[in-house]
Parts: C-alpha cells; sequence; structure tokens
C-alpha cells in the first residue's frame, strides 16, 4: 500500500471544497482535493446560477464547477478523482483511505463533503431532473415566475420554499402526505393564510408528467380516499430534507442528531483540533452555493493557522 504525506488534505469538490482549495494552495500548502462521487457536487445538477455574486447574466452551474476547480489547479491545487472511503483520526498525521485501496496522510482535513437532497424515488423525477424538477426553490425558483408550480413535503424547507416561490409564482400547490403539517407553527400559519398557496393534504405524488419541452404536471392520489387528481404545473420542487454525507465520520467526528458535522460557531473547527467541516456538511439552514464558498475559505484559514501553530511547537 502506497502512503502519501500532504499538509492539507480537502474531501468534495463543491463550491466549499473549490474555495477551500484556492485559498490554501494560494497560502503554499499545496493542497489535495478529493472529488468525491460526484464531482462539482449539487450544483452539477443545476442549470443557471443566478445568485452567485460576480455573475451579472448567470452562470451555468456545471460551467461554475469547471471554473472553480481551473482556479484551484492554477494555484497548484491537486485533484484527484477518487472517493474518501475511511478515515483514520486517531493519530497524528491523520490518515485517509482512498477508493478502499490507497492511503494518504494529512497534517490537516477540510471536510467539504456536502449534503444530497432527499427525492421521492420516481422514475419521472429522474426524467425530468433540471427541466422543471428542483430541490432548491431559491436556486431555480425565477425561472418559473408567472407559473404555476407544486413543493413536496410538510418541514420548514417546504414552507419556507412553497411561501418563496408564492412571490413568484401565480400558483403553489404544496402536496403534505399527512393530514398536518411538521414546520413550526409561524411557517405553518403563513402559508396558510396565503391564497396563492393550495395545500393537498394526505397526499402523495404518483407520477410527475412531462413532455419533451419538461414538466407539465403531476398526478397525485390522496391516501385516504384514494381520490386521483392531476395538477398542471411546470415546476416540481422537492423539499422533504437533506442528508448529509457524513456516512465515514459517524463516531469519529461529532454531530446533530440529523447527521450534520457540528462546529464550533463563527469557525469551521471541529472536536478533532486539524479537522474543519465546511458547506452543507455543517450547515442544515443557509445550502447556498456563496454561504458553501464563504465557509471553505474560512476552512482553509483555520487550517493554515493550525499548521503554523503546529511548526511553532515543533520548533521549540
Ligand atoms: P424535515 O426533515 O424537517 O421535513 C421533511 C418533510 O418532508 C416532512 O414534513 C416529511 O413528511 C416530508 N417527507 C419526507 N419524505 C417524504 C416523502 N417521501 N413524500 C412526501 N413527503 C415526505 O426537513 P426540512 O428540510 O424541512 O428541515 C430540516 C431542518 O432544517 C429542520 O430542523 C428545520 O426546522 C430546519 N430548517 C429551518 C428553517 C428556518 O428556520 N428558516 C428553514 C428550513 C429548514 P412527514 O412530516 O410526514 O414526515
Amino acid at each position: 500500500m502506497t502512503t502519501e504525506k500532504n499538509k492539507v488534505v480537502i474531501i468534495g469538490s463543491g463550491p466549499a471544497g473549490y474555495t477551500a482549495a484556492i485559498y490554501a494552495a494560494r497560502a503554499g500548502l499545496k493542497p489535495i482535493l478529493y472529488t468525491g462521487g460526484q464531482p462539482g457536487g449539487q450544483l452539477t445538477t443545476t442549470n443557471d446560477v443566478e445568485n452567485f455574486p460576480g455573475y451579472p447574466e448567470g452562470i451555468n452551474g456545471p460551467q461554475m464547477m469547471m471554473d472553480l476547480q481551473k482556479q484551484a489547479e492554477r494555484f497548484g491545487t491537486k485533484i484527484n478523482y477518487g472517493l474518501v472511503t475511511a478515515v483514520d483520526f486517531k493519530d497524528y498525521p491523520f490518515r485517509l483511505l482512498i477508493d478502499e485501496k490507497k492511503e494518504v496522510m494529512a497534517e490537516s482535513v477540510i471536510v467539504a463533503t456536502g449534503a444530497t437532497a432527499k427525492y421521492l424515488g420516481l422514475p419521472s423525477e429522474e426524467k425530468y431532473a433540471n427541466r422543471g424538477v428542483s430541490a432548491c426553490a431559491v436556486c431555480d425558483g425565477y425561472f418559473y415566475r408567472g407559473k404555476e408550480v407544486a413543493v413536496v413535503g410538510a418541514g420548514d424547507s417546504a414552507a419556507e420554499e412553497a411561501t418563496y416561490l408564492a412571490n413568484l409564482c401565480t400558483k403553489v400547490h404544496l402536496i403534505v402526505r399527512r393530514g398536518e403539517m411538521r414546520a413550526s407553527k409561524i411557517m405553518q400559519h403563513r402559508v396558510m393564510n396565503n391564497s396563492t398557496i393550495q395545500i393537498h393534504w394526505n397526499t402523495e405524488t404518483e407520477e410527475i408528467l412531462g413532455d419533451d419541452n419538461g414538466v407539465t404536471g403531476a398526478s397525485l392520489i390522496n391516501v385516504i380516499t384514494k381520490e386521483k387528481e392531476t395538477i398542471s404545473v411546470e415546476g416540481f420542487f422537492l423539499a422533504i430534507g437533506h442528508k448529509p454525507n457524513t456516512e465515514i465520520f459517524k463516531g469519529i467526528l461529532d454531530m446533530d442528531e440529523a447527521g450534520y458535522v457540528k462546529v464550533k460557531p463563527g469557525t469551521t473547527k471541529t472536536n478533532i483540533e486539524g479537522i474543519y467541516a465546511v458547506g452543507d456538511v455543517a450547515d442544515r439552514v443557509y445550502r447556498q452555493a456563496i454561504t458553501a464558498a464563504g465557509t471553505g475559505c474560512m476552512g482553509a484559514l483555520d487550517a493554515e493557522k493550525f499548521l503554523v501553530s503546529k511548526e511553532v511547537e515543533n520548533a521549540k
């Protein structure tokens, strides 16, 4: 088994990982970045990104990620297309196993593994991905202004996304699988008092309908009465939660009950000195490309400071 030793290893290739890489590389730390199974992260599943500052005309999501990669490489980041399959943070330097075969040593690690939006699991969801099906109203809602849309879910995200879309769209169908919502009372109140939002209680989605241009509607079923109905919508938004990609850190890094990595407020520091968590993996609230990029920068600065303090310690 070959073992490399690095100052900084970054796990993940979304805006958080690449921003951490740009800062660490410019600080001369020669970071190594492992892309994970979805190089470019969640933004590669989006068409146009119009809310990232600096792009007055918007930018295509996959293009933006390629640009970030190029920028990281320009300053000396080594990008590896591999998956970190296990970590050992007990001893120092830390050890990471890549693709279950290669071992890498790291003096510091920046965890930027992100989160994955949950989907219903319908074949039509995949078929119309990026053509009407979206898991982010703030990212894609603008493209449906003046149109009719649906939101699935009954938590704070669904309530927030439905309210957000109600400002842009002619009608929002909120599809709730039970007879009540789990969203906070204030968010429920907003949804229920918004005349643009129609709530479909006890309702599940059987299929998303569409044609060559994308989504045209959805067929719904009331799980109690078994009555079916078809709604006409051009946008179909999933807001049924996210799953942080933290499997390999279970029992190693402190996490909240949903599996998001806990960081010391105002920093990217985890419970282990030298390991930093940035982007959606440590953020269940904002989950935006720009906030992920911001914490990616913080992670690189935190790692750099840690490495300097280690050098000072070793020189004594
Ligand atoms: P939640 O896990 O809170 O809610 C997910 C919702 O999706 C539930 O209502 C659930 O239904 C529903 N759901 C799950 N699977 C399916 C399915 N297969 N079909 C239909 N519906 C389904 O996720 P959120 O993303 O809403 O929130 C995550 C966390 O982030 C929460 O703690 C929330 O409070 C917080 N948050 C806070 C915000 C704020 O404060 N502004 C904004 C957004 C999120 P059921 O209820 O039946 O289980």
